[in-house]
């Protein structure tokens, strides 16, 4: 008997996007493959049908599967989304013969530590550490083994490469061609006073480094660890541990992919 072929099909709830997913199910299952009602570990490929933060959401829901994905845009800007609702029919066609590439994302994590409690996680696009009410925060930042600065302002964001185009962009952070393997520490309202002093570009750096940033607490008005979007409120953090991840994002890629010119595409 021949193997089944799955695909999860995942979208958001706007009735364009619903009606993508329904429309694309039904051509799938015409060409035999077997689209299930809920996530089947067990799929060749994630569809999701929404913007980038759909995809985001569906990444994290499914805890970074080793799944390919591949995003239909019905979003606003669509990043991580490589086509549109009218390609089904090509994708379909092009996907059954092998034609498109992988495009592997390196992810972040970090270790958030209180007391003596752990809390791991894992992002594609960034961590920021924040404070979580309008007042500046004091961050202690060492990379590697070296103390580099009292950071003073209201965070600290460590994008991925992938990340690089989100909210470090808007920070005024450098675009980072994916293929490159680093993190960029960028921050967030930086002060620079006679008071204050920290960095206010952001700094790159390679695999391998880990960078340890130990919040001040003295009147604990509570940190946001922010991953991709999504916010954990903590008090008194002892410190966080950022790395690049171990999991890989795989993006399929039409044949036609060039990342610069998808950013050309987006943001000029
Ligand atoms: P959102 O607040 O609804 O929108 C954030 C915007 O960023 C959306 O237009 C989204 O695309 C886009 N985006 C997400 N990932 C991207 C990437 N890697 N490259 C370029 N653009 C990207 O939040 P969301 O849609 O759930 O996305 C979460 C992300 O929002 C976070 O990871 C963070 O990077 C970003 N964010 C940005 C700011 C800022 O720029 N000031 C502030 C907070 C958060 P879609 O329209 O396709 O969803
Ligand atoms: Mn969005």
């Amino acid at each position: 008997m021949e193997e089944k072929r799955i695909i999860n099909i995942f979208s958001n709830s706007s009735s364009i996007s619903k009606e993508t997913r329904n429309v694309l199910k039904q051509k799938l299952e015409k060409c035999g493959f077997v689209v299930p009602r809920h996530f089947d570990p067990a799929a060749e490929l994630i569809v999701c049908v929404g913007g980038d933060g759909s995809f985001l959401k569906t990444l994290h829901r499914y805890e970074f599967p080793d799944i390919p994905f591949v995003g239909v845009n019905t979003g606003h800007l669509g990043f991580f989304q490589e086509l549109y609702p009218d390609q089904l029919d090509e994708f379909i066609f092009k996907y059954k013969q092998g034609e498109y590439e992988v495009q592997d994302l390196k992810t972040v994590e970090a270790s958030v530590t209180v007391g003596e409690k752990e809390c791991a996680k894992v992002g594609l696009n960034e961590i920021v550490i924040k404070g979580a009410r309008s007042q500046l925060v004091h961050l202690n930042m060492s990379i590697g083994d070296s103390f580099i600065e009292r950071f003073s302002g209201d965070g600290i964001l460590v994008a991925t490469s992938a990340g690089s185009t989100a909210y470090n962009y808007a920070l005024g952070g450098s675009i980072v061609d994916p293929r490159l393997n680093l993190l960029q520490i960028t921050p967030i309202s930086p002060m620079n006073t006679t008071a204050y002093r920290s960095f206010t570009s952001s700094v790159l750096l390679p695999s391998g480094l880990t960078v340890n940033i130990y919040p001040e607490n003295e009147d604990d008005r509570g940190m946001l660890v922010v991953v991709d979007g999504m916010e954990q409120r903590f008090s008194s953090i002892d410190k966080v541990t950022v790395d690049i991840g171990p999991n890989i994002v795989r993006l399929l890629r039409m044949e036609n992919y060039d990342f610069w010119t998808k950013v050309k595409s987006k943001f000029l």
